[in-house]
């Protein structure tokens, strides 16, 4: 039957992956394939928020699916679909959002008529420009790490001691700290450069006044999908099943304030002005097919920091900076299969303790640099500090951004013809009131 060898795919896929296609026409390079089926929340001009899914340039609302009967076998909450966040969707667990996955992809299926025949197909696919997509999750607690090491040692070169960039904690621990998620925003939210302190070496004190050095840091971060009690601890082992899916991430970082604010207990003010996201969040099953080994971690690592499976996936990034009226320059290319320390390690870690998570709870990666220049994924290490400064398409200048800068960030994998894919999270810079 037809049905169970699709859902044997979606549940348990292989390194051959069987190739399916879809009757919904899509643009030839789409990140939203009938392999990628994201969730998202989105409203229009006629629509209240509500959840949907993405499918080429066009936006497939699940409510309509659900009030049709097309979800009946899975036994959802009433009007689970009709709400403005996918936290209580995400809180029926991965069984359950897992299913809903596979029936879409089965409705979409070029041999499949149940919907494409059906008299409510058009109420069902919304165009993406007649939309507007709404921050995805309600966002409890958001968490950063450090977890590149070439991002960590291109930073301690810059700032501290070239010949010890890494501190001795590093290769030991997953280093990150609390950040701030009433500042998270989502993509095409336009962010206001930040006023704060700021004292350069040459300076005798500090001054305060607009953020010279505005920044980005390309980095995926993951939602949980999963709560624990206070005084639970999630092993590497366990940790994927609390790993709802991923979202481009994009921490805007003033890096003259935090220099000087940092010291001793990291990113303040620098750092929690803003931070964009992506809108359309992509389940971990999604990205099963593109999972590797990371990098060999020497020393070898604490037990409950040892895993004993791949938890990298091989997902290719870029940034694109867009200055105002120009075109796009791409400045970067990265993937996240350079980080050292994976997402297992980071949720065991950070729930060691017996700290608490919840559900709708963001975990960003850190800036995910590569082993050559062209793949830093922040200004401050593409220009050094300045001292490089980027050479744009339109023959401009760059060391850091300037006010109406927009920075895209992309993020896809591809393999053997098949693509799964993010999309892009985008946020345009705004001079300082
Ligand atoms: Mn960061």
């Amino acid at each position: 039957m037809a049905t169970l060898q699709h859902e044997k795919f979606l549940l348990m896929p292989t390194s051959s992956i069987p190739s399916l296609t879809t009757w919904v026409e899509t643009p030839k390079h789409t990140d939203f394939t009938i392999y990628s089926l994201p969730f998202g929340v989105f409203k229009s001009k006629k629509l209240s928020p509500r959840i949907g899914m993405a499918i080429g340039d066009q936006v497939i609302d699940l409510s309509v699916l659900d009030q049709e009967g097309f979800f009946a076998n899975l036994f959802l909450p009433e009007g689970i679909f009709l709400k403005d966040s996918l936290n209580e969707l995400i809180e029926l667990g991965k069984q359950k959002t897992k299913k809903i996955r596979e029936r879409v992809q089965q409705l979409l299926l070029q041999e499949n008529e149940e919907l494409r025949t059906h008299s409510i197909r058009g109420k069902v696919l919304i165009k993406s420009q007649e939309v507007e997509m709404l921050l995805p999750v309600k966002i409890g607690d958001y968490t950063d790490f450090y977890s590149s090491m070439e991002h960590a040692t291109n930073v301690g070169k810059m700032f501290r001691d070239p010949e010890n960039a890494l501190l001795p904690n590093w290769k030991h621990l997953p280093v990150g700290y609390h950040g701030r998620a009433s500042s998270i925003v989502v993509s095409g939210t336009p962010i206001r450069r930040p006023k704060g302190q700021f004292k350069d070496a040459n300076m005798d004190k500090p001054a305060f006044g607009p953020s010279r050095s505005m920044d980005f840091e390309l980095e995926l971060a993951f939602i949980t999908g999963k709560s624990t009690q206070l005084g639970d601890s999630v092993s590497t082992k366990d940790a994927e099943d609390y790993i709802f899916g991923m979202v481009l991430f994009n921490d805007w970082s003033a890096r003259d304030i935090q220099a000087w604010e940092y010291v001793p207990l990291g990113p303040f003010l620098g750092k929690n002005f803003g931070s964009s996201i992506s809108p359309w969040v992509l389940p971990l099953e999604a990205l099963e097919p593109f999972r590797v080994a990371g990098p060999v971690q020497d020393p070898e690592v604490l037990p409950y920091l040892s895993c004993s499976k791949d938890h990298n996936f091989d997902i290719q990034l870029e940034v694109g900076l867009q200055p105002e009226g120009q075109k796009e320059s791409k400045i970067c290319a990265s993937n996240f299969k350079y980080m050292y320390w994976n997402m297992a390690q980071q949720l065991a870690h950070h729930t060691v303790n017996g700290c608490n998570i919840q559900v709708g709870d963001v975990m960003a990666s850190g800036t995910i640099s590569g082993p050559t220049p062209d793949s830093f994924g922040s200004m401050l290490e593409l220009s050094w500090r300045g001292t490089k400064p980027l050479v744009l398409e339109s023959g401009e200048e760059r060391s850091f951004l300037q006010d109406g800068d927009t920075v895209v960030m992309r993020g896809f994998c591809e393999k053997d013809g098949i693509r799964v894919g993010f999309g892009e999270v985008r946020g345009k810079l705004l001079p300082a009131t």
